[in-house]
Parts: C-alpha cells; structure tokens; sequence
C-alpha cells in the first residue's frame, strides 16, 4: 500500500511518520508529476488551508485531486484538511475541493483557546482518543444524510465520514495514538 501525503504546508511530515511506523509507504505530493504515482489514498494535513489551497491552485493539483477524490480515492484531512474538503464555510459555498457535505466554522476557539487538547470517542473507531485543537474548525452541520458524525466536543461535530473520506478537526498525527491511522489504513 502507498498512501499520498500532501506536502504544499502544515504539519505533513507527522502523518508520514505516523504512517511509516504502522508500516506503511507514504510520498509526499507537491507537485503534478508526485502526484501521477500511483496511490491508494491521500492525507490531507493541518496547517493553514488558504495557504494550501493557493498553493492547490497554482501547482495545478486542485483539479486532479479533486476529481480523484470524487472517483472514490480514500482521503484523512486533518484540521485545515478537513476545511479544504467542506463545501460550505458558515452557510457559503467553499471553493477548495469541495467534496465533502459539510458546513464548517473556521478558528472556532477564539484566540485564548487556540490551542487545546481534549480526549474523546471516536464513533467505532476508538474510545478515550486523546484531540490535539490547533486553531482548529468545527462542523456547523453536516449537508447530506450520507455523512456520518463520528465525534462530538463540547456539542461541536469534530470528526466526519462520508463514504471514503475521513476528516478530523483536530490533529491525530501529533500525538503518539495511531488509533485513527490504523483505521483509515484498513479501510483502505
Ligand atoms: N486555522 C487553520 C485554517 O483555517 C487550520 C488550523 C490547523 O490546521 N491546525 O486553515
């Protein structure tokens, strides 16, 4: 198996690392020729999703990814990943990939909670997860019956799935608990 990362910006390594330790071939992608590899799915990582999304734009990778994604390619975003999958931003249509039928908030903490980490259950998936928030978004709502809220914090939706695509608004790569790797491994 050989998992995709994407490696415009933010926090890609870690996924790599993480995955690398349960065994598994990763690459990173910056580019259209990393990405003609073949691959069995892609992670989509933290960092700042307006950056990455320009960055998507200008190294054409946008359109590609997207329609791979829509043809069934397993994706993980993680925090701003999860943003650059959502159709909508508070009630508007998003234009990053789009593939994903959810409605978020974006840096939904405010400034004095910025940074937080909190321990939940992941619908399935696993109990007691330990949640890293950096900066992070919430789900507002979910736009299509077909996504599944797979973990809730303080009331906010933080973890969906929606056919293949897997995404978190917080940061499982960041600590040691491969719990969510694993599961997105095997469902590849
Ligand atoms: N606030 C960032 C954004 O809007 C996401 C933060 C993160 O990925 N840790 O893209």
């Amino acid at each position: 198996m050989k998992v995709a990362v994407l490696a415009l910006q933010g926090a890609f390594i870690e996924h790599e690392q993480m995955l690398q330790s349960l065994g598994v071939e990763t690459f990173q992608v910056r580019q259209l020729l990393d990405w003609q590899q073949h691959k069995d799915a892609l992670i989509i990582p933290g960092g700042e999703s307006t950056t990455q999304m320009r960055l998507l734009q200008t190294s054409g990778l946008l359109h590609p990814v997207r329609q791979a994604i829509l043809r069934g390619l397993p994706v993980f975003g993680t925090c701003a990943g999860l943003i650059l999958l959502a159709k909508q931003e508070d009630g508007q249509p998003r234009s990053g990939l789009c593939t994903l039928d959810i409605d978020v908030h974006r840096n939904a903490y405010g400034r004095q909670l910025g940074s937080f980490h909190a321990t939940g259950n992941v619908a399935g998936i696993a109990t007691d997860f330990p949640m890293t928030f950096i900066r992070a978004p919430y789900v507002r709502r979910t736009l299509s019956p077909d996504v599944e809220i797979l973990s809730e914090a303080d009331g906010r939706i933080v973890a969906v799935r929606q056919g293949r695509q897997l995404a978190t608004a917080f940061h499982p790569e960041l600590t040691a608990d491969t719990r969510l790797h694993q599961y997105f491994i095997e469902t590849v």
